[in-house]
């Protein structure tokens, strides 16, 4: 058909209610930590299959990414490297000149917490209207629900003015660089973008944090623990500098504020911006005074600064740390930046796909929508930052992610669906 009966449109998704679930169960069954997407994307694969479309499978190249401004080696990368770790994509060609629209979601994972939890985390239960597993809610419930709506699109025979295209992608959890960053660079640069993190409908996901990890290291000067006087314990002195760190993460928090992220979650408030120092080592051996020792920690932080303003701000701290102890003034420690490295971003609400999925989401849940996000780094930020295209997040609700009983409401997998697909619609028009 060409025109679309958009009833039938959401009574045909809501049929694949089972399906939907069956599939989501398959992908959290191949557990795709970050840097074993593989399996995932083979289940991804043969769905695209059998709709006859043609599918471009490429792993990431990291010699074409390095140049990007918002590429950086990841540490999955530095443990597996990118072969056999797929990107996918499959268009669904416009049968006009309407605009492209891709809908993209990652199907890396993040590992279990041995031990935490109720539920088998690779074997999908479903209790109380909810399915737990790893990555149900973040974000595999949300690549099940896009590649139905893509199916009953083609089951239906809906004939697009515009390109829609099907992506996933590797390492998000990671940074992403050689997931959706790599799939920009392959070309894929549609009109809009939707990435169907769980933003839970009907709320619409429009920023993210930046997040950078750094590392300190802190010199001393060994000598035997009784001949502690010619020594300087290097872990005394980064207990200084732990505190410094410390002081300026609450007077950050005092002077930042980010109203879409504690409408996300209200405990944010007071939050939004975040230092943290997650590992601490030093020394050798009980009886000797260390000589080195070294802090690493994470920096995120809600749109409103650059990334150099907020290293600024933490090599300062070390910096006026380091300036009033007599060792360190001479001895100073050092600050490398490693790892993630995503600057924020902000969508304007106002651009016309927000808009269209807003209104969808709407219509569909009986809700209001409530514009979210700025919290954590995400993969949206390639498309709004770096090519200019729109792109929100819409996905489905849930709880838990990254933790233990990880879970996504399956109202809301048939939900997320029906406004994805009416989104299209909306967005690349049907066919005259
Ligand atoms: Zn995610």
């Amino acid at each position: 058909m060409a025109s679309v009966d958009r009833d039938v449109l959401r009574d045909r998704i809501a049929d694949r209610r089972e399906d939907l679930v069956d599939l989501l169960g398959e992908l959290i069954a191949q557990e795709s930590v970050t840097g074993n997407e593989k399996p995932a994307q083979e289940v991804v694969v043969s769905r695209l299959e059998s709709l006859g479309l043609e599918i471009d499978t490429w792993d990431p190249d990291v010699e074409e990414l390095r140049d990007h401004p918002g590429f950086f080696e990841t540490s999955s990368y530095a443990d597996y490297g990118y072969e056999d770790r797929p990107n996918v994509a499959a268009t669904r060609p416009g049968t006009g000149d309407g605009r492209s629209l891709t809908l993209s979601g990652h199907v890396d994972v993040v590992p279990v917490n041995e031990g935490e939890w109720r539920y088998d985390p690779w074997d999908a239960t479903i209790e109380d209207g909810r399915l737990y597993g790893r990555g149900s809610n973040d974000m595999l419930g949300g690549v099940a629900s896009m590649l139905v709506a893509v199916e009953t699109l083609e089951d239906l025979g809906v004939e697009l003015a515009g390109d829609l295209t099907v992506q996933t992608t590797v390492e998000e959890e990671d940074g992403g660089p050689g997931g959706v960053l790599s799939a920009l660079e392959r070309g894929y640069q549609p009109d809009a973008a939707i990435i169907t993190e769980p933003s839970g409908l009907p709320n619409v996901g429009m920023a993210s944090a930046g997040v950078m990890y750094f590392r300190v290291r802190v010199p001393g000067k060994s000598a035997h623990a009784a001949q502690g006087y010619a020594g300087v314990n290097a872990i005394g002195k980064a207990t200084k500098l732990y505190r410094a760190l410390d002081d300026l993460d609450r007077e950050r928090k005092a002077r930042i504020s980010y109203e879409p992220a504690f409408r996300e979650n209200p405990k944010l408030e007071g939050h939004e911006t975040n230092l943290n120092v997650g590992t601490i080592a030093g020394g050798d051996w009980p009886s000797t005074v260390p000589s080195e020792a070294v802090l690493e920690g994470r920096i995120g932080w809600p749109p409103g600064e650059t990334r150099e303003e907020v290293r600024a701000d933490v090599e300062a701290a070390v910096r006026d740390a380091a300036e009033s102890d007599e060792w360190l003034s001479d001895h100073p420690p050092g600050i490398e930046w490693f790892g993630w490295n995503a600057a924020p971003h902000e969508l304007d609400t106002d651009a016309e796909i927000v808009r269209l999925a807003r209104a969808n989401a709407e219509a569909i849940t009986g809700g209001e929508t409530t514009f979210t996000g700025g919290s954590a780094g995400n993969d949206e930020r390639f498309y709004n930052r770096y090519y200019d295209i729109p792109c929100p997040s819409v996905g489905p609700r849930g709880d838990n992610i990254h933790g233990a009983d990880e879970y996504v409401e399956i109202d809301s997998l048939v939900e997320t669906a029906q406004t994805l697909a009416l989104t299209a619609v909306d967005w690349c028009r049907t066919a005259e």
